[in-house]
């Protein structure tokens, strides 16, 4: 039966203390107890639906996790302060001295970093291999590898994950397949496809206002208790919580997600489609030209299409950044990092969000320095944003 996480989402129903259409916001650190007893049971995490202390779990935290792990097929969420504040609790909660991670090379910079430059501190050693070639993939994996880690889509390139394969792959050598699903929620359901993990960064598409960092890991039961465990569970300890107030936030915006993501691929397929026939090299998972077009709708869920990322390369990044500032100005969209915004983000990636990747690496795996990544926006009428922005490129003699 096809997977359909936007219905999951909606079926859940959670009421306010007096009946409100809105759970209430749990807007303690600390909770009383009649009994010391249950103090002590709650501690231990042997007393159900008893709430401590808001670093261990609030109920705030509770409903939007649950919702989340409802989108990803889940048995069950943490939600962080961060993406970042998910994605390395998990991978030190996995790993440990000796142990090795088979990554994607082209991941979030700040994904890289610390695979690359921290982790080695800790005795962590990581592989960065083409995801999208099972057979490299298979062949980094030593008996020291603990953890698959990729992006279903991945960041800046947009490269595709065939998470069906690397599945296959974590069950034959008893690895967790962790997969950040941050560029594609609804489209793509990696749990569904075999995924043990699933993280997303909320301060992009899922909580799509820009205004606040946020981060989840959708997981088993046992793997989400491990990483609350009180006394070694690195999202407990190292405390990257999420607030209860910005909790309750991220799940009101939730609500819209799959409209916005709708919106989101809707335009940017047609701009895709457009800049790809003024012969700009493109690159966008909904072009038959996109080397994983087919891999992609393959695994995705019906109607969210291929999702609101974009690249454009203008062959030069002075060229990259004059069309930048010149769409800025002319009010097309913010030069700006991060994604999911009801307005055009655009930045290079080379010389920002990805300038962690040293420049022999940037060139290897093809990020060039003219590489735009776009967010598309939620512009209610793309074919003026399109006009608007080809006049840029020709004003600039970009064409
Ligand atoms: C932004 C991002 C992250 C990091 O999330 P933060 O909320 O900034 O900590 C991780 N992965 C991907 C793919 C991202 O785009």
């Amino acid at each position: 039966m096809a997977f359909k996480p936007a219905n999951n989402i909606q079926d859940l129903q959670y009421f306010g203390e007096f009946g409100g259409v809105n759970p209430s916001i749990s807007d303690s650190s600390t909770y009383t107890f009649l009994s010391a007893k249950t103090m002590f049971d709650t501690f231990e995490g042997n007393a159900d639906g008893c709430y401590l202390y808001s670093r261990h779990s609030s109920p705030s935290n509770l409903y939007l996790g649950e919702a989340l792990a409802a989108m990803e097929g889940t048995e069950t969420a943490t939600v962080t302060a961060s993406g970042m504040g998910a994605i390395t609790p998990v991978l030190l909660q996995l790993c440990g001295n000796g142990d090795h991670i088979v990554s994607s090379r082209t991941i979030y910079g700040g994904t890289y970093a610390f695979l690359k430059n921290f982790t080695p501190r800790l005795g962590i050693e990581t592989s960065f291999v083409d995801i999208t070639k099972l057979d490299i993939v298979e062949a980094a994996i030593t008996e020291n590898t603990k953890i698959l880690y990729c992006e279903s889509v991945s960041n800046p390139l947009l490269e595709v994950a065939d998470v069906k394969g690397l599945a296959d792959l974590a069950k034959k050598y008893n690895l967790q397949l962790v997969v950040d699903n941050t560029f594609s929620p609804l489209s793509i359901s990696p749990k569904n496809l075999g995924a043990d993990i699933v993280i997303h960064s909320l301060t992009k598409f899922i909580n799509g206002s820009s205004d606040t960092v946020g981060g989840v890991v959708c997981g088993s039961q046992d793997m989400i208790d491990q990483l609350r465990n009180v006394n070694d569970g690195a999202a407990m300890l190292l405390g990257s919580t999420m607030d209860s107030l910005r909790s309750a936030s991220v799940l009101k915006n939730l609500r819209t997600l799959h409209i916005r993501m709708q919106q989101h691929s809707k335009n940017a397929l047609f701009l895709a489609e457009k800049f790809e026939g003024l012969d700009l090299k493109t690159v966008y998972p909904g072009l038959k030209s996109h080397p994983s077009h087919e891999l992609f709708t393959s695994m995705m869920n019906d109607k969210y299409g291929y999702g609101g990322m974009l690249t454009i390369d203008v062959g030069s990044l002075d060229k990259a950044n004059s069309l930048m500032e010149l769409m800025q100005d002319r009010n097309l969209g913010y030069l700006a990092v991060s994604l999911g915004f009801y307005k055009t983000l655009f930045s290079a990636p080379g010389s920002s969000t990805s300038s962690e990747i040293p420049e022999d690496e940037q060139a290897e795996m093809g990020l060039s320095d003219g590489l735009i990544r776009f967010s598309i926006g939620l512009d209610a009428d793309i074919e003026r944003t399109f006009e608007m922005m080809h006049k840029c490129m020709k004003d600039l003699s970009i064409l």
